[in-house]
């Protein structure tokens, strides 16, 4: 059983990030840049799938600039088995990354699709639902419970004030919530061994998918920052202020 992976390159968790002085878009130069946190645990899932003997093969893909690579290295140190780049310098909106996973998906033929629920830098939530709405196959979306079996795989999801079990068909599509695992840190002989795994570089071009941006970004701006609070004397002031300046009491 071979399993595909997606695996975005975004600003790390750990950074706060800024707004470009005209507002175009978010600070990318000198920016620490990792995995996209949802996709750390696509791969863990995976990597733990083909531990358990039911997989063969894990195969990761990342889509975007050169630097791709490393993130796409990271993932086989985590010891996935193989990469596909897709390289582009250009934007890469969710739809043209659904049809552009979609042909990989045809030429690799995996059983199942394992990604992120999303991507903490543009917040889309689409590119799973899309590219399985692409393929025509069932999709088990925020799944924090993986049981892959015969011909079917089991995924539980976290839905409001409770949980949702879903019996999917082979192929299919699964993408991460938080909850999954907790995914693992590579170890140091891994990571060299990652330097020497397959690699291969596509471009866009090459599976013939237009990746002409469909949305216009109009603008970025900062939350607007928050208010210092103040201290009250006593409840008789705190029920007074709710009344008459905050008027949330009447
Ligand atoms: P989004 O719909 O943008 O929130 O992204 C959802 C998931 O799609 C991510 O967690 C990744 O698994 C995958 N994905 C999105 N963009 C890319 C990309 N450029 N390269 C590889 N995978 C991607």
């Amino acid at each position: 059983m071979k399993l595909l992976v997606a695996v975005k390159r975004v600003i790390d968790a750990n950074v706060k990030p800024r707004v470009k002085a005209d507002g175009s878009g978010i600070e990318l130069a000198n920016v620490k840049m990792a995995m996209n946190p949802f996709d750390e645990i696509a791969v863990e899932e995976a990597v733990h799938l083909k531990e358990s003997g039911k997989v063969s093969e894990v195969v990761i893909v990342s889509m975007g600039e050169a630097k791709c690579q490393e993130t796409i290295r990271v993932a086989l140190a985590m010891e996935a088995d193989r990469g596909i780049h897709v390289q582009t310098e250009a934007e890469l909106q969710p739809l043209a990354v659904a049809k552009l996973l979609k042909e990989l998906v045809e030429i690799e033929q995996p059983d199942l699709v394992i990604m992120g629920k999303q991507a903490i830098d543009d917040d889309s939530n689409q590119t799973g639902q899309m590219l399985a709405a692409l393929l025509g196959w069932p999709q088990g979306t925020f799944a924090s419970k993986v049981e892959l079996g015969e011909g079917e795989v089991t995924v539980t999801r976290e839905i409001d004030g409770g949980l949702e079990t879903l019996a999917l068909n082979l192929p299919a599509l699964i993408t991460t919530d938080l909850r999954l695992n907790e995914p693992r840190y590579a170890k140091l002989p891994n990571i060299m061994k990652a330097k020497k795994k397959p690699l291969e570089v596509k471009r866009p071009g090459d599976l013939g998918v237009d990746i002409t941006p469909r949305l216009i970004t109009l603008k970025v701006e900062e939350p607007p920052v928050r208010a210092a609070g103040i201290k009250v004397a006593d409840v008789a002031e705190l029920v007074e202020k709710l009344k008459n300046e905050a008027k949330v009491l009447s």
